[in-house]
């Protein structure tokens, strides 16, 4: 047999436990002589104590011993973390078909019978000591991966930071510039200047809009959110956002019912993030609820295990979602639909957007130890189902 699967076997030390002197002898020896170091206990109470000191690789355990038997060894030192993943190959009586399950049930990777045949347990032990080598090599490996992607994640969410940042100091001169235009006589007196110059502001508005999503969203990723919180009275907040949003609604004959809003407890959190967050569920129910649809904003609070919550939900009567796609859409950058076929007007039917908002929307309420999902019954532009997005809210 070739025992060079095992890189340095005199670095691999086995911790062998017997309270029987003549085995515990015939074993050391026998795994000596094949250059692994062995380290002898006589108990289960030594063992742990040396398992815990000299962390062996490997430990070989015997079932029957005087104060805590093998069973109970191996489950301590399954307990404990500094010890969990030293693999244990139990020594049982060849007819103990219970002790081998219960062996494995307390954590043990194998088994060998007694009498003990060396040969045979240097074999199981030479294989458990390649598969931890393995298991450590793969582990090892995981974390470079996981920090090598990591240092992509941040070192792209650092980009988009920065060209967001750095964009918005011209675009905003555009915005400025375009707005002074608009108001000069010789553009207000030319309809089709004027025209043109209300496309310019309308465009620069887009686009930092969407620089200012951007900014958010890998602030979020960043773990960057810093949360002010107050006091927050979610009737007030529901009426001021549907304020905002009155013209839209006149125009698109839209119609946004508030249900209980009023009976909901003042809650503590960020005003401003909040109003962010709900902001982009109202705006979504807008874009996609065909104009004479109806959004209806509910509120109710609720108490478990001495926890109380709020949950809002804004329920719209528009496209409604592909149920396999609920929780995709509160990824970045996920649409449902095709880009290409969504209008460019922020409000207007399935008018377009990113796909950062609901992950925005996520961001915060996850910040302010929240839950938001979604819940559709399908996608179908012709029957309408709607669509109902639920928030949870802790009171405090
Ligand atoms: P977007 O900028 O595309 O609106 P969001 O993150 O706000 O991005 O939403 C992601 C996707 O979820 C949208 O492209 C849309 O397909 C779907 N969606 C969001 N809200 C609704 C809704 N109220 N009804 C139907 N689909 C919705």
């Amino acid at each position: 047999m070739s025992y060079t699967a095992v890189s340095q076997l005199s670095n691999r030390s086995v911790l062998v436990v017997d309270d029987n002197p003549t085995n515990l002898g015939v074993i050391t020896d026998y795994l000596e002589e094949q250059g692994l170091t062995v380290l002898v206990a006589r108990d289960g109470e030594s063992a742990i104590e040396k398992t815990i000191l000299a962390q062996p690789d490997l430990i070989l355990l015997d079932v029957m011993m005087p104060g805590i038997d093998g069973f109970e060894t191996c489950q301590r030192l399954k307990n404990m973390e500094e010890t969990r993943n030293i693999p244990i190959i139990f020594m049982t009586a060849l007819a103990e078909t219970n002790d081998k399950v219960r062996g494995f049930t307390a954590g043990a990777v194998d088994y060998v019978t007694k009498p003990i045949q060396q040969e045979e347990v240097f074999a199981r032990v030479i294989t458990h000591l390649r598969l931890r080598e393995l298991t450590e090599q793969l582990e090892q490996k995981v974390r470079e991966r996981t920090l090598k992607l990591e240092r992509l994640d941040k070192a792209k969410s650092d980009f988009i930071h920065v060209m967001s940042h750095e964009l918005r100091t011209p675009l905003t001169a555009v915005d400025g510039y375009a707005q002074l235009l608009h108001t000069l006589p010789e553009i207000t007196q030319n309809e089709e200047l004027y025209e043109l110059v209300g496309y310019i502001i309308e465009g620069a508005h887009q686009l930092l809009g969407l620089m200012t999503q951007t900014l958010e969203a890998t602030k979020i990723d960043q773990g960057g959110l810093i949360l002010y919180p107050d006091k927050v009275i979610l009737e007030e907040l529901f009426t001021e956002l549907a304020h905002s949003f009155e013209p839209v609604c006149r125009t698109r004959n839209l119609h946004c019912v508030f249900q209980h809003l009023a009976d909901l407890p003042p809650i503590s959190a960020d005003p401003h993030l909040l109003n962010r967050a709900f902001y982009q569920l109202l705006i979504n129910a807008i874009k996609y609820t065909p104009d004479g649809g109806t959004i209806t904003i509910a509120g109710r609070e609720e108490t478990s295990n001495g926890r109380s919550e709020i949950e809002i939900t804004v329920q719209d009567s528009g496209i409604g979602i592909d149920p396999q796609q609920l929780e995709l859409i509160f990824e970045k950058f996920y649409q449902t639909g095709k880009a290409e076929l969504h209008s460019s007007g922020q409000t207007s039917f399935k008018g377009g957007g990113p796909g950062l908002g609901l992950a925005i929307a996520k961001g915060i309420i996850e910040a302010h130890n929240g839950r938001i999902w979604a819940e559709s019954t399908g996608y179908d532009e012709a029957t309408l189902p709607g669509s109902c997005f639920f928030v949870r809210l802790p009171t405090t």
